[in-house]
């Protein structure tokens, strides 16, 4: 109900305005964009991220990881730099030794950088992200601390390279839908095939495809920014891929040579794309998602005036104690896996009498673009609630992504988080937090600070 409202008020907001093309009139071209994008595909078989149950490294790519650099400056000369990767996600090791480097290179504050990671299982594991989850050893972590140091440099270089690309451009936005994501939690895997076609696929979803297009004096398209809320989880075998994103931004290249496609995953860490779990799957869901995507640029969208306002925060999230000791023990002579490798670690830093952390610094930035869209990006694997509230509470012009300048943890909302299971609570351990759960007020933190961020950039385009 909530999804069928949305999407009606989507399509009066956006609806087509009397022009059949998109503006291409000097006059309007009061943005600068700015492009560039690296390989970043491993040239080591180094370990690869996001399932515990790999054995062993990578074997080869199916296709290349990239890196994907937009850079937007206002008329006032208001910088904002967007990075879409093909990785599981930015850890704050990377994030921050970023953050410094483009500060001293570049002048940029944190307000201004936006790191997304596109969530593929496929790509490699990155500085301190998840070990516990990987039967690591120590060569291998030599490889990834290694791989995540060229990683550095190449994403703070190819910054560099799109920011001495600025040209004239118009910036416009749109919204599509596309269906396959499916809520996890609400519904069996192997039921879904037959559970769609009886239309009764269960819990809430974000189908929706926020759109935002730059294009140059001539109309023709530079960079198409896209978000979709569901895990790009279709692979889990062997080789670097993209993964569906990776598919889509493949696709979507291929149709507008010379632009790049970037995307940037939604609220999705509860949904998944099903069925899957083969290469063609893959390749169909990418080449919906970028049909999605053409559809939106192929109509009229709203034009976006050349005002660019940022704001970034750590918001303190609160995480619950630790299991008493004799539980981290038991857990710690159990089976070999993430929680026996988490609960030992515990169990060293008590012993040693290491401080444990009780909060954590979250990172929440808002961009307020024209005086219409507001894009909101929020760290970790955040599930689709949040996407919900915040589009319900400041407009359907709010563009939520997730998995951005910092992937520490699941994001449950209060309703996942009680509810518990792998989002509200198991994966904190995966995740390998000094904590197996949030503290209950994680929602209320978060949407806070969001609605405080967002009074304020709005008050700044004012
Ligand atoms: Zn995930």
């Amino acid at each position: 109900m909530l999804r069928i409202h949305s999407l009606l008020f989507c399509l009066i907001l956006f609806a087509p305005v009397s022009r059949a093309a998109e503006p291409a009139k000097t006059g309007d071209l009061k943005w600068k964009a700015g492009l560039a994008k690296s390989v970043i595909t491993p040239k080591q078989p180094i370990w690869m991220a996001g399932y515990g149950s790999r054995t062993e490294p990578a074997e080869g790519a199916l296709h290349d990881l990239y890196i994907r650099v937009l850079v937007l400056e206002d008329a006032h000369g208001q910088r904002g730099v967007i990075l879409s990767s093909d990785t599981l996600g930015i850890p704050k090791s990377i994030y921050d030794d970023v953050a410094k480097q483009v500060e001293q290179q570049f002048q940029l504050k944190r307000s201004q950088i936006l790191l997304h990671g596109s969530h593929t299982h496929c790509g490699p594991v990155l500085r301190g992200a998840l070990y516990d989850a990987y039967p690591l050893t120590d060569s291998e972590i030599e490889k990834i601390n290694t791989y995540s140091d060229w990683l550095t440099e190449e994403v703070v270089a190819t910054i560099g390279r799109a920011l001495q690309d600025l040209k004239p451009a118009t910036v416009s936005y749109g919204i599509g839908t596309s269906d396959f994501g499916v809520n996890r939690r609400t519904n069996r895997e192997p039921d879904v095939p037959i559970l769609r076609e009886q239309n009764l696929l269960m819990g809430p979803v974000d189908h929706t495809v926020p759109v935002l297009a730059v294009r140059n004096n001539d109309g023709k398209l530079m960079a198409a920014v896209f978000a979709y809320a569901c895990h790009n989880t279709v692979l889990s075998f062997q080789k670097w891929c993209g993964d569906y994103s990776g598919f889509a931004q493949y696709d979507l290249e291929s149709k507008h040579p010379g632009a790049m496609a970037l995307f940037c995953m939604g609220c999705g860490a509860d949904q998944n794309p099903i069925p899957r779990r083969s290469v063609e799957l893959a390749e169909t869901y990418g080449k919906k998602l970028s049909a999605s995507v053409d559809e939106v640029l192929s109509k009229p969208m709203k034009p976006l005036s050349a005002s660019l306002n940022m704001k970034h925060e750590f918001v303190s999230l609160t995480m619950q104690p630790l299991p008493k000791t004799e539980e981290l023990e038991k857990m710690a002579a159990g089976a070999i896996g993430y929680s026996q490798r988490w609960a030992n670690r515990m169990l060293k830093m008590i012993q040693s009498n290491t401080e444990i952390a009780r909060e954590y610094p979250y990172p929440v930035s808002t961009w307020n673009l024209g005086s219409d869209l507001v894009w909101v990006a929020l760290g970790g694997e955040v599930v689709v609630d949040y996407s919900l509230r915040l589009k319900a509470e400041h407009g359907e012009a709010t563009m939520i992504t997730a998995y951005a300048n910092d992937v520490m943890a699941y994001i449950p909302s209060r309703r996942v988080l009680m509810e518990g299971g792998y989002e509200g609570q198991s994966s904190m351990m995966i995740y390998g937090l000094p904590t197996e759960r949030w503290a209950e007020d994680v929602e209320e933190r978060i949407a806070k600070a969001v609605g405080q961020l967002i009074e304020s950039v709005r008050k700044g385009n004012q």
